[in-house]
């Protein structure tokens, strides 16, 4: 199938930002085209984002597809910070004490996430998704975008559109739609890496409603699950000429016996080491061009909000486009930007402390930490506040409280 066709809005990139993108605005009744360099969405095991907060799980009931997350996922009403892999906690986020219509957040591979968004995208009249296709170049003039690149097929295709979204990732400012517009980026980078391995055990360890995270100076280790006898471990990786090796298999192993050292492991998933960092790009719009997701603000896989701070954007969009229309495109855009622009900073400073609370090796301020953790653990608005924060509550565009607390309608 060609591409060389008119739409309202081109999307590039249909990773979980461009096909919500893509779902939210068809259904303002715009035609939208998605393309999307992949030819299937993120493999099975390569699980990356598992993460559905409380407040995302609002877009979730918006899109009507929360009963099918839920289907894929597993359960999570609490996260603990710990001393040690097998202590007791210092403190426990208590999601399913918060006062929100979902007081738990929803773990599941990036793929089922995918899979389900697509599914809602091509549903909505007005949408196509097109997969194999590789956007080269990204431009525009006075009555609309453009762009070309590579099809499936290999022949060379292109596309306009009165409107552009650029949602092709964390690459974006450095060689992707972003870059291609010269919007540049900002980013800050907190001096180590840590590690992410994704393992299928012969059973469930431990509960698998709550989370954890080991905040030992020495190496801190955290263990979620994210599937039926799917655990993901995070740990940190000490060193330069460590990186690869900490995701080898009997790396990888030795990191799992520290976390449970009963459990059979029955295969390795996937395993990968990111530098502990985040980024903003120096604008969000250019012209008729919008970015979204990481292509606006790559939160970086360690903090775990990327995704959920992304698919609000991608609503926060929507709602200002429903409320000002597509003709007033730049009008709508600015107010998404601001409001977006701050959302993530606000995001991106509570990962800062949790990147530097991973970088901390020193013992003395790691006992003083803990001390810390623990008092917070002891009053319940401190926890409560932390709590909130964690989960991103107060994130979501447009919705009121009270909205937030009714059962959504089916
Ligand atoms: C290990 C790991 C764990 C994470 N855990 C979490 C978590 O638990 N919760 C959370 O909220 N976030 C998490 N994140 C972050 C999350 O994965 C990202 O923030 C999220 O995927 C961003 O979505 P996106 O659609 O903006 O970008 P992406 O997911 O990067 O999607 C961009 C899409 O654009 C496509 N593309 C790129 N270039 C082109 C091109 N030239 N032509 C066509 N298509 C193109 C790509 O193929 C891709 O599908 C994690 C990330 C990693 C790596």
């Amino acid at each position: 199938m060609g591409v060389s066709e008119d739409a309202d809005i081109v999307v590039v990139g249909g990773g979980p930002v461009g096909l919500a993108t893509a779902a939210l605005l068809g259904r303002l009744g715009h035609d939208v085209l998605v393309l999307e360099q992949r030819p299937e969405p993120v493999p099975p095991d390569e699980s990356r984002a598992i993460t559905w907060m409380p407040e995302g799980l609002l877009l979730a009931d918006h899109l009507g597809i929360h009963d099918r997350l839920a289907q894929r996922a597993v359960v999570r009403t609490a996260h603990e910070f710990r001393r040690s892999p097998g202590g007791g906690p210092l403190l426990t986020l208590h999601l399913d004490r918060m006062r929100h219509r979902h007081p738990y957040s929803l773990n599941l591979a990036q793929h089922d996430t995918e899979v389900v968004l697509e599914a809602a995208a091509q549903a909505v009249p007005g949408v196509r998704v097109l997969r194999g296709f590789t956007v080269k170049s990204v431009s525009q003039d006075a009555t609309g975008v453009e762009i070309r690149g590579i099809a499936a097929s290999g022949a060379a295709d292109g596309a306009r559109a009165r409107f552009g979204v650029v949602a092709d990732g964390a690459g974006s400012t450095r060689r992707g739609g972003a870059a291609m517009l010269h919007v540049a980026q900002r980013f800050r980078d907190y001096g180590t890496y840590s590690a992410v391995a994704d393992v299928e055990l012969a059973s469930d360890p431990d509960r698998n409603d709550r989370s954890w995270i080991a905040l030992d100076p020495r190496r801190p280790l955290g263990a979620f699950a994210f599937g039926p006898r799917r655990w993901r471990l995070v740990y940190r990786v000490e060193g330069e000429e460590e990186r690869l090796r900490a995701v080898e298999p009997d790396f990888v192993e030795r990191m799992l016996r520290r976390a449970y050292p009963d459990a059979v492991l029955t295969r390795h998933l996937w395993a990968s080491t990111f530098r502990l960092g985040q980024g903003q790009a120096l604008r969000y719009a250019s012209g008729r061009w919008v970015l979204v997701g990481d292509a606006a603000h790559a939160m970086g896989p360690s903090a775990g909000a990327g995704m959920m701070v992304g698919l609000l954007g991608a609503w926060r969009l929507e709602d200002a486009l429903r409320r000002h229309g597509l003709d007033a495109w730049e009008r709508a855009v600015a107010e998404y930007a601001e409001g977006q622009r701050a959302a993530s900073e606000r995001v991106q400073s509570a990962n800062a402390l949790i990147f530097r609370n991973i970088a901390l090796r020193n013992p003395a301020l790691a006992a003083a930490r803990s001390t810390g953790l623990w008092l917070a653990g002891h009053l319940s608005p401190a926890g409560m506040r932390m709590t909130r924060r964690e989960t991103l509550a107060g994130l979501a565009p447009e919705v009121t409280e009270a909205e937030k607390l009714a059962v959504p309608r089916s």
